[in-house]
């Protein structure tokens, strides 16, 4: 490591955090019926979501502090115009080697060979169904078409290594995993189901639509008898391949399963405050730092501070979620 960085952030429990997210929007151009409901509240002040600027000294700073992998997500990140410089700056920071983004696809015709350029590293792209009125259902926008092209696109031209998101509802969804599994057949993708978790505007978490990774596994395995178990990261608890498929898919147990003992990140919010852990509420506010000319060395140590509150377990310590919508801390 440079000698230009200074000591890791390594928290409590001597836990290494080396990967930020950063939800550079809170604004959206779907409704997913999991994540917020039709009328959730976006803020339309510019001035309190964090600047480009803002940004790139926070990534600057973190780099310093070792951390290495970035991921912009919002809101949706592509709904901010100037989503490729970000991406852009992020690539040229010393010590930070991956840049990724999770988008809901839907722009991203408009984007992708400028991301590209720009030094992307990956794609999360996420989409529930392949069907177009039950698109519609989930998302309450009529966009499918669009969606698709742009991932059929993204799938052909192999531009950029590509993982799906599949949040599994049951008799929402949860028929269509041997058709998503299906993709992974001709095309290099990773498709990752997911478990829905408690942060849906109070919509569909308490009415039994919870779609468990054991139930996932299960089906997977009496659909395929050449799954094969591999080697995945560390939240995609379970990875297969099949025989002659070019992807692989993944399960992520999000809500059944406690990654914590592996988690090395932080998040950042659409208006700068910086969140230790998925189930805390209020987050440190970083925002007055960086518009009050703070040094380096002070928004060091809020990052420092902030991963010293990273509690061991905080699915299990937390007494509420709180949290309404996944678009605050993008996921
Ligand atoms: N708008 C972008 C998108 O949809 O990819 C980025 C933000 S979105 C909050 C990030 C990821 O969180 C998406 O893959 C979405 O499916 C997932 N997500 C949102 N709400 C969720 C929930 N209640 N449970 C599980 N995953 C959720
Ligand atoms: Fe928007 Fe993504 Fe939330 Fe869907 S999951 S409403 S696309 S932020």
């Amino acid at each position: 490591m440079s000698s230009t960085f200074q000591s890791s952030l390594v928290d409590t429990f001597q836990r290494p955090v080396d990967y930020v997210r950063i939800a550079v929007t809170s604004r959206c151009n779907l409704r997913c019926s999991y994540c917020m409901s039709e009328a959730h509240q976006e803020s339309t002040d510019a001035h309190s979501q964090l600047s480009k600027q803002e940004i790139v000294t926070i990534i600057k700073v973190l780099a310093t502090l070792g951390v290495t992998k970035v991921r912009f997500t919002g809101g949706e990140p592509l709904l901010r115009m100037d989503i490729v410089e970000l991406v852009r700056e992020a690539k040229k920071i010393a010590g930070i080697k991956t840049v990724n983004l999770t988008t809901n696809g839907l722009l991203l015709d408009s984007f992708l060979p400028a991301l590209v350029d720009a030094g992307l590293d990956a794609i999360n792209f996420s989409i529930d169904t392949l069907d177009r009125e039950r698109y519609h259902t989930i998302t309450r926008r009529d966009e499918y078409r669009r969606v698709r092209d742009n991932l059929d696109n993204l799938l052909a031209t192999a531009v950029i290594p590509t993982k799906l998101n599949v949040v599994l509802m049951r008799d929402i969804n949860s028929d269509e995993i041997l058709r998503f599994v299906d993709l992974t057949r001709e095309h290099a993708v990773t498709v990752r189901f997911l478990e829905l978790q408690p942060f849906d505007d109070h919509q569909i978490w308490r009415t039994g639509k919870f779609f468990s990774a054991d139930k996932i596994q299960e089906l997977l395995k009496s659909n395929y008898s050449g799954l094969q178990t591999i080697r995945g990261h560390s939240t995609q608890y379970f990875s297969y391949v099949l025989p002659d498929h070019k992807g692989s898919i993944a399960i992520i147990p999000a809500f059944t399963r406690n990654f914590c003992s592996q988690c090395n990140k932080i998040r950042i919010t659409s208006d700068g405050k910086i969140i230790s852990c998925l189930y805390e509420q209020k987050g440190l506010k970083l925002l007055p730092l960086l518009r009050s000319n703070a040094s380096h060395e002070s928004i060091s140590d809020l990052f420092r501070k902030a991963v010293s509150l990273k509690p061991l377990d905080g699915k299990h310590s937390a007494k509420d979620t709180g949290r309404t919508s996944m678009s605050e801390i993008g996921g």
